[in-house]
Parts: structure tokens; C-alpha cells; sequence
């Protein structure tokens, strides 16, 4: 299982900082983090800990059987960006 990020992210990075995997990219000093409209959670690196989701302001953040079924396609989403 991992969480995933949604739409409603607005890139303020907060959770990037936070996660002790640093499971969640692109951080802010990257060069894609000007070019992405979200960050994204590596499904491989993520150890559901669940930090991002408390953290974030915009409730952008799903455990991924918990991601509503209007936002279900960005679990392919965020794996989609590390493949
Ligand atoms: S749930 Fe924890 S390990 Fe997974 S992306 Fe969020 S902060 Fe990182």
C-alpha cells in the first residue's frame, strides 16, 4: 500500500520535506518541480506512515484504498512519475 497525492496539491512542498523515505518528488530546489502540477508519492519508497496526509493543507493526500473514486487514476499517476 502507499498514499498518493491528488490534484488539490499545490506544491508547497511541505510534505516532500517531511517524509523520512523522501518517498515524495520532486523536491523544491529540482528543476522539474517548476514543470509538474503536483508532487508525487513513490509507491516503492512509501511506508505508510501517513505524515504527508496530516500535514497537508489541501487534504491533497489519500491512503490509496482510501482515494476517493473521482481521484482514483492518480494512483497510476504518482507511480506513473518514478517509472
Ligand atoms: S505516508 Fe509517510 S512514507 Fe509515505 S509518502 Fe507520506 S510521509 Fe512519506
Amino acid at each position: 500500500m502507499a498514499y498518493v497525492v491528488t490534484d488539490a496539491c499545490t506544491k508547497d512542498f511541505v510534505c516532500v520535506a517531511e517524509c523520512s523515505t523522501a518517498a515524495i518528488a520532486p523536491v523544491a530546489t529540482d528543476a522539474a518541480a517548476g514543470t509538474v502540477s503536483q508532487v508525487f508519492i513513490n509507491p516503492d519508497e512509501c511506508i505508510d506512515c501517513g505524515n504527508c496526509a496530516d500535514l497537508c493543507a489541501q487534504n491533497a493526500i489519500f491512503p490509496i484504498d482510501e482515494l476517493p473514486a473521482d481521484k482514483a487514476e492518480f494512483a497510476a499517476k504518482n507511480a506513473a512519475y518514478f517509472n
